[in-house]
């Protein structure tokens, strides 16, 4: 039988194909949405401060009735520069979005029509969105710890020295103490090693002062009391024992359900994606309680992220 937080996850109303058309359909309906989003009070003319405007529709920008000056809603966003219409920008969001799982950067070419490249640029581009945001949150409460390897687990010994090929990330899962059927939030890094200087800043800048995290003693977590946190160490002596740990249950969930992810939908996640890809599955994990929200939320998102340099993407490219 499904736990009632189960089933309002499950079964909640999402934004449907038909709601989706009625609201951005066209190029207008996803220009004004993105005036609105970007400018919540009111489109303002940034060099007169008028607020009456005509919508230029071939070149995607709004032209100031008194001064004349064009102010693309684009420019500094995620979106900036970019050549393809804006319906095409709000499918990519709904389908990032709307589904229980993500999708391939070949999945989102065969829904939008278009390149490959172009569908794997948006996909990048909405998940550095993702990680923006994401990189803000600061979860608090009981949080369950572990860290792996994409790729394979990082015990039998291994954990601290490194996997050959693999790349070590930390999970921080905030669970509520009284309700065992809930898990809140989760948080998500990707780390040079499992060490306590690569750990350290991250736990300062993600989990709320006088937390308590449970580990499985790993001695790169004995810094935890040193920075504010309730730390409960497990020791597990003779090898990894977590993953059968009641303690560690929801670490252990989500860590079943990101690796199920990337299996199922980008088969393999290199280094330099990394961080987005977690960020995708953190954001949507994060979001799962109101799914009708969630492009709204992700348009607004990604008009306060700054442009993706190209360079960057290019390398990031090469590297896939
Ligand atoms: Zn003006």
């Amino acid at each position: 039988m499904l736990s009632k937080v189960k089933y309002k996850v499950q079964f909640q109303k999402g934004l449907s194909f038909s709601q989706f058309n009625a609201l951005y359909g066209t190029e207008r309906q996803c220009l004004m949405a993105l005036l609105n989003s970007r400018w919540p009070d009111g489109f303002v003319c940034r060099i007169c401060g008028c607020r009456k405007y005509s919508a230029i529709m071939t070149r995607g920008v709004f032209q100031c009735q008194k001064c004349r000056k064009q102010t693309s809603p684009k420019a500094g966003t995620i979106f900036q520069d970019t050549k393809l219409p804006l319906t095409l920008w709000f499918q990519a969001m709904h389908v990032l979005t709307q589904g229980k799982h993500s999708i391939s950067a070949l999945e989102l070419k065969r829904q939008l029509g278009v390149h490959y490249e172009t569908a794997w640029s948006m996909k990048q581009k909405l998940m550095q969105v993702m990680l923006v945001k994401e990189e803000k949150t600061v979860i608090g409460g009981r949080i369950e710890v572990d860290d792996a390897y994409m790729g394979g687990e990082s015990h039998e010994g291994k954990r601290g020295r490194g996997a050959a090929g693999k790349t070590p990330f930390v999970v921080a899962v905030e669970t509520d103490p009284a309700n065992p059927d809930c898990v809140a939030r989760v948080m998500m890094k990707v780390l040079p090693n499992v060490s306590t200087a690569s750990l350290k800043p991250w736990f300062e800048k993600s989990i709320a002062k006088g937390s308590l995290v449970i580990t499985d003693g790993w001695r790169a977590y004995n810094f935890l009391g040193s920075i504010g946190l309730c730390h409960e160490a497990f020791d597990m002596p003779g090898g990894w024992r977590s993953g059968r740990h009641p303690s560690f249950r929801w670490v252990n969930t989500v860590l079943g359900n990101l690796k199920g992810n990337v299996r199922g939908v980008t088969r393999w996640v290199g280094r330099a994606h990394l961080d987005r890809y977690l960020a995708e599955f953190q954001y949507r994990f994060n979001r799962r309680f109101n799914m009708e929200a969630m492009l709204p939320r992700l348009l607004r998102a990604a008009v306060l992220t700054p442009a993706f340099p190209q360079p960057i993407l290019k390398v990031a490219w090469m590297d896939a």
